[in-house]
């Protein structure tokens, strides 16, 4: 067992503490600056309301897993845990659609739901207004965190297991040799650690700073308010009924208002999200008192009546009841909001030793714990957490004015109807590719990945769509799936396929890895043989112990210590920069992983009539033997030295070709010259997106993730069996190799032929929900909509299944793979 030093004795930390000990660590320290019996921090005030499903499989399992444990944390007949249940309300016929959607989120990921009319709501919850409500979503599952409570008996049980805590003992530094972390310092001396985690909650800011660590989190206030007894609840044994927990009602949702609320006995609990954004710099705060009670401690901040008087205003009107009520207590309280809304979970890649798990609410705390302490303790976790580590973030992403503004936006929409693709106003043009300029001359309508400005179609192609073949237009979509669409992107397929097309590859991450030990770490890292010949290009997985995918990434030999990655995300570059500090303690196999993405930039030109594009600006040869198929070289166009990949993600003929960023509008220019004579045009993500499908290539992240193994994602021919030497996940490989996989990833083709679903929908099969969408798109060349799914391993190719669509049922039929060209002649011509 390593020594362990958990800073925060909130829900968080308590529960990582007790995670750890299940898991048989012994020689753990919790350290609070606050009093233990309530440490003062979000938790010793929160209300406490769990509504586990989420638009995220990852959120809605950490939260199921929540409540699981919660259940089962008791003494002396006290429970942690009341499950009365969640009603959510609509009052708008936008938020009754809405409804529908979040039941499919429910069926997706396993929670039982229901959509239930109007009067069923009234009969669950006698106090709405009747002329209001339209109808509801109800999840029995859900209910009220004791959370205060839990944090007790969490601290009482590990403290019984052998945990030390330690109160009124403020951290004051952490401190490190060279790149390890080696203990914590406080008032009252040093504690020597292997292993730090900061569960400091909204205190996370200052705790990264200790040891340069950037922690993308915001605090802000929000306000939450007790009314004064509700006169016809005054007789009620409420408490006595179900031992102390004050509640019998279901916990109430009230999004088109931004409200919630919870039942405290006789009194109401009203949360309000609709008021201003109120930041908090926690350092200002000051030091906890020595004595902290429900009205005085760090995190409760004064109470600012004008504020609420809105949400006051509606809650007499939504709950006629409280009109004989006034507000008997309020407060700003306290907690962390981030860019995505998402936790912040993991290590940095320049420090070994030192964990976050902060930004979590009562709702993920146990689940958040249970997966840091899996990867603390086996190095990685259940539940996919890829969404929630702190390596997610792009550098431009840490700065303090990106985490303001964005993180308020969050708190402003956090109950609003937001559209899978939907983009944020602001900042934008954070990253631009060098084609920007002629992007926008070419009408682009831009949306917004990483800070990258990504054109998703161009209006310049609009007079393309009147000149479609019929079987190629595109159909017409509902108002849900017709947002951030448009039917250019048919013509931009169409012209793909039949023609060519140029694609900004740009905002894809590229990383150089070079040294004499570059071979060994992707050797060690990946699934493939990186002793291929220089010129070569790998298609690759990197994998966690377990043979769960952890990332896809193309390897591309350019010499023979000099490799080119292109990878989807900063986390990846983090995982690779932090295998190669390690390896590089060797000094004979030292090894640099460099990011190149916005230094240089990357066309993707591709169609049947590339070649003769590409002929046009160079002599050297772009035959299959000049350049075969997964080959890379150096050379250049027309003067512009480029590195050209012989790759392509839509399933035609081309190549990527990338220069660095100086060059790159030159490229274009020169590309596009050339192009005019054989049709070329400019393609955008929508059309990307539906011809990558078409071809069957998969997304890390949406189609597959740690949770999936290569043989159920359909990626296995990405593993060299024969591969010398160990490499990561390998003998999870050699024993899964073996056994026929019970859940597979399968393109679902829509039988309607026009009804496009947008990913995360569940499917049912014999009437079950056995399974939910990843990618979806219309496939242009194809005719029809596809969506691909995980379904078990036992439903057959033709066999039928539903997708649940706003509580619609649109047929489906599983199909082989792939939709287009599964001979690759395209590819190969
Ligand atoms: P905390 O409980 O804040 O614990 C962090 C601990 O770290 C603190 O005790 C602090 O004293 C300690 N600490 C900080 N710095 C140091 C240091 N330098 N040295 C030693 N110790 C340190 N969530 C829900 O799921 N459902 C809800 O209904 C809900 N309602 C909410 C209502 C309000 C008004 C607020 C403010 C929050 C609400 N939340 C809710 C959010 C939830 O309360 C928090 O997200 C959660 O409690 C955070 O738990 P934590 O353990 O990470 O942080």
């Amino acid at each position: 067992s390593q020594r362990v030093v958990i800073i925060g004795a909130g829900i968080v930390g308590t529960n990582l503490a007790d995670e750890l000990v299940s898991r048989g660590w012994t020689d753990i320290t919790v350290v609070e600056q606050g009093p233990l019996n309530m440490p003062g921090g979000s938790t010793s005030h929160a209300p406490g309301l769990v509504f586990q499903t989420n638009t995220s499989k990852t959120m809605t399992h950490l939260a199921r897993y929540t409540v699981e444990k919660l259940l089962s944390i008791e003494r002396d007949g006290q429970k942690c845990f009341n499950q009365v249940g969640g009603l959510e309300v609509a009052t708008t016929p936008a938020r009754l659609e809405e409804l529908k959607r979040k039941l499919g989120y429910a069926s997706a990921w396993g929670i039982e739901a229901r959509l239930v009319s109007a009067e069923e709501c009234f009969k669950m919850y006698p106090h709405l207004n009747r002329d209001m409500v339209l109808g509801g979503l109800h999840i029995p599952s859900d209910g009220l965190a004791l959370a205060a409570r839990a944090t007790q008996l969490l601290i009482e049980r590990t403290r019984q297991a052998g945990v030390k805590y330690l109160e009124h003992t403020p951290v004051t530094g952490i401190e490190r040799a060279g790149s390890i972390v080696t203990g914590v310092t406080t008032p009252s001396g040093r504690i020597t650690a292997d292993i730090v985690v900061s569960c400091a909650g909204f205190w996370g800011v200052e705790l990264g700073a200790m040891v340069g660590v950037q922690i993308p989190l915001l605090p802000l206030a929000h306000q939450y308010a007790k009314t004064t007894a509700v006169p016809a609840l005054a007789d009620r044994e409420i408490n006595s009924q179900i031992n102390g927990l004050n509640a019998t009602l279901p916990i109430l949702r009230h999004q088109d208002q931004d409200l919630y609320y919870r039942e405290h006995g006789e009194q109401y609990g009203i949360g309000y999200y609709g008021h201003r954004p109120m930041p908090v710099v926690a350092s200002s705060l000051g030091l906890t008192p020595k004595t902290v009670d429900e009205h005085n401690m760090p995190s409760r901040l004064e109470f600012t009546k004008e504020d609420f008087d809105p949400a006051w205003k509606e809650t007499q009107s939504l709950l006629p009841i409280l009109q004989e009520t006034e507000i008997a207590d309020g407060f700003n309280g306290v907690f962390s909001f981030t860019p995505d809304g998402g936790p912040i979970l993991g290590q940095p890649a320049h420090l070994d030793g030192f964990y976050v798990a902060e930004a979590v609410w009562v709702t993920h705390s146990a689940g958040v714990a249970r997966a840091l302490a899996q990867i603390l303790t086996t190095g990685h976790s259940d539940i996919d957490v890829s969404e929630c580590e702190l390596s997610r973030f792009e550098e431009i992403q840490l700065s303090p004015e990106y985490v303001s503004e964005t993180s308020q936006q969050n708190f402003v929409e956090i109950y609003d109807i937001l559209h899978p693709l939907q983009p944020r106003e602001s900042p934008r043009m954070l990253r631009v590719s060098p084609f920007h300029a002629r992007q926008q001359e070419l009408g682009a309508f831009f949306l917004e990945t990483g800070g990258w400005e990504r054109p998703w179609w161009y209006e310049a192609n609009k007079d393309l769509v009147k000149a479609l073949p019929a079987s190629w237009r595109a159909v017409e979509r509902d108002a849900w799936s017709a947002q951030f669409h448009s039917s250019i992107s048919a013509a931009e397929a169409w012209k793909t396929r039949n023609a060519v097309a140029i694609f900004d590859m740009t905002s894809f991450h590229r990383f150089e890895v070079s040294g004499p030990g570059a071979v060994q770490l992707l050797q060690r890292l990946t699934t493939g043989d990186m002793t291929a010949t220089p010129g070569s290009v790998i298609y690759t997985l990197l994998l966690n112990s377990n043979g769960g995918i952890r990332g896809d990434i193309f390897v591309s030999r350019l010499e023979e210590d000099v490799f080119q990655i292109g990878a989807n995300s900063a986390t990846e570059l983090a995982y690779l920069e932090k295998e190669a500090r390690l390896q590089g303690k060797h000094a004979s196999q030292w090894v640099k992983v460099r990011d190149i993405t916005g230094s240089t930039c990357c066309i993707g030109l591709w169609g049947p009539r590339a070649r003769e594009v590409i002929s046009g600006v160079s002599a050297d040869d772009f035959s299959n033997k000049g350049l075969p198929y997964f080959g890379v070289k150096k050379t250049n166009l027309a003067g512009i030295p480029v590195k050209i990949i012989r790759k392509s993600h839509v399933g035609e003929l081309g190549w990527e070709i990338q220069t660095s960023a100086e060059y790159g509008q030159r490229l274009w220019d020169t590309i596009w010259q050339a192009g005019k004579l054989h049709g070329l045009i400019a393609g955008g993500r929508s059309a990307f997106n539906s011809l990558r499908i078409e071809k069957g290539y998969r997304t890390y992240g949406t189609d597959m993730t740690t949770e999936h193994n290569p043989f159920e994602a359909g990626v296995a021919y990405a593993i060299d069996l024969k591969k010398r030497g160990d490499f990561v996940g390998k003998e999870a490989i050699q024993r899964l190799s073996t056994q026929t996989p019970t859940r597979r990833l399968r393109p679902l083709t829509i039988d309607d032929g026009r009804s496009v679903v947008l990913g995360k929908e569940p499917v049912f099969y014999n009437g079950k929900a056995v399974g939910y969408v990843t990618s979806a798109a219309f496939g242009y060349t194809i005719g029809q909509p596809i969506a691909y799914a995980w379904l078990p391993g036992t439903v057959n190719n033709g066999e039928s299944v539903g997708i649940q669509y706003f509580g619609k049922t649109i047929q489906a039929t599983v199909s082989a793979e792939a939709l287009y060209d599964p001979e690759m002649s395209r590819l190969t011509q």
